[in-house]
């Protein structure tokens, strides 16, 4: 996987994406300097997927689902997924 720098669609709005993008951490409150790679990508697609929102996050805001279909989410995603499974379970 290599892509430095490309553009996306996310929420109806245009914006580069990819490891050599610099930008800081989406959660409010949080100026972690991070990248939009996809390291930091909530969920697996850029522009967000079934369960990520697509949002960057840092190593502190950011949460291992255990599926790399998944990949890593963030806190309220990583919630509504982890609700989503245990209703599935129940
Ligand atoms: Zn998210
Ligand atoms: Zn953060």
């Amino acid at each position: 996987m290599g892509y430095a720098r490309y553009e996306i669609w996310r929420n109806g709005e245009k914006i580069e994406a990819g490891y050599d993008v610099p930008t800081t951490c989406e959660q409010d409150g949080c100026d972690e300097k991070i990248d939009r790679g996809l390291a930091h990508l909530c969920g697996t697609t850029p522009g967000g997927d079934e369960h990520g929102c697509g949002s960057y996050y840092c190593g502190h805001h950011h949460y291992m689902s255990g599926d790399e279909t998944v990949g890593d989410l963030c806190g309220p995603c990583i919630a509504t997924y982890r609700r989503g499974r245990a209703d599935q379970n129940a």
